[in-house]
């Protein structure tokens, strides 16, 4: 630890002293593990969803990619504020749907109107959810997607899925859904011919997480040939033809929870992001666990967070200074945030 991270701890500390209760830090998994020895609250999107609807907290210091803090604003009450730590830290996958690419496409698809429902994947920015929330839908996590989209199917004729290709792919796999009823729209190269989408049961938009599409059928054909005994367990982020490999697919609380649970001795090649993956490595020492891809790919985004930008949050918050740029306070219009509180809502109704 260099001077300014030890400078840095000795901030956290007194600040986390100073404000007590009044002060939650949650940490994505895939964060580093300077920040994630920091948080009270670890976990993936639909847990830190949950718990950022619970807490009582007034200072939320979210550390995460920017749609996560955004998720924790929108389902913050009045008098509590959220922060992250890297408001330049974006989602890849979250910017492959714009605001306008999903209107047009909506107007598309639509008429007549009132058959199709969007569903978003959380891992989208507020303006999406408050899209789907005005139009009826739910978000979804990748440790929900399946009731999410069960619940839609049973309500509508058509599903519009936002904006991983993947996730919408291998659930509706899961589903039974046949390749024939499903359609994906490249918001890039709009269609012209509407046909196929408009008898389509499921449309799915063309994203996806750059960290999981990189594992590919190759990778998991060299693990096995390498360790024989080895079980390969994927995010469904993750290719079709990857997770149709796999001998395990699931969340990211599901690989942590298959992976503690597993017997001592045990081989397990996971397809997910590296900082994950090490911790696991870290908290298994009795199994052997390893990346499906050498080298592993990590999210660049979720890196940027350091121990020292949470001590400046940190710092700004205990001198009374909420609004400026150096606590990178989250804030999202009243109107979309109202819009996407519906659409989380339902999700953690339906999903309850
Ligand atoms: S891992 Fe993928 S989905 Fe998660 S924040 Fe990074 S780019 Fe987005």
């Amino acid at each position: 630890m260099n001077e300014l991270e030890m400078q840095a701890v000795a901030q956290i500390e007194a600040a986390k002293k100073q404000l007590g209760d009044d002060l939650v830090i949650f940490a994505h998994h895939y964060q580093r593990d300077e920040v994630v020895a920091w948080a009270d609250s670890r976990g993936d999107s639909l847990e830190l969803s949950r718990r950022a609807a619970a807490t009582q907290a007034r200072y939320i210091v979210f550390c995460g990619v920017r749609f996560m803090a955004e998720t924790a604003a929108v389902l913050a009450r009045p008098g509590q504020h959220v922060f992250t730590p890297r408001p330049d830290a974006g989602c890849i996958l979250a910017d492959q749907a714009r605001i306008a690419q999903v209107e047009a496409a909506w107007a598309a698809l639509t008429p007549p109107p009132g058959d199709m429902v969007p569903i978003t994947y959380v891992n989208s920015d507020a303006q999406i959810k408050g899209f789907v929330g005005r139009h009826g839908g739910a978000t979804c996590t990748s440790a929900n997607a399946h009731d999410v989209l069960t619940w839609a199917f049973r309500h509508y004729q058509r599903v519009l899925f936002l904006p991983d290709q993947h996730l919408g792919y291998n659930t509706a796999h899961r589903l039974e859904v046949p390749d024939d009823d499903i359609a994906v729209w490249d918001p890039r190269f709009p269609p012209t011919d509407l046909a196929r989408f408009q008898r389509a049961r499921l449309i799915l938009w063309r994203g996806a997480c750059n960290v999981h599409v990189r594992f590919l059928p190759a990778d998991v054909q060299q693990i096995r040939d390498r360790y024989p005994t080895a079980r390969v367990i994927v995010h469904p982020e993750c290719r079709e033809d990857v997770v149709a490999l796999a001998d395990a697919v699931g969340s990211t609380s599901y690989i942590i929870r298959t992976i503690s649970e597993a017997p001592s001795g045990s081989v397990w090649a996971v397809g997910t992001e590296e900082h994950l993956v090490a911790r696991l490595r870290a908290e298994n020492p009795d199994k052997k666990v390893l990346s499906l891809r050498e080298p592993p790919p990590y999210c660049v985004n979720m890196s940027l967070t350091r121990v020292t930008d949470l001590a400046r949050v940190l710092t700004a918050i205990v001198s009374g200074d909420k609004t400026g740029d150096k606590t990178g306070i989250v804030e999202v219009p009243a109107e979309t945030a109202a819009a996407a509180r519906a659409a989380l809502d339902r999700m953690l109704e339906i999903t309850k």
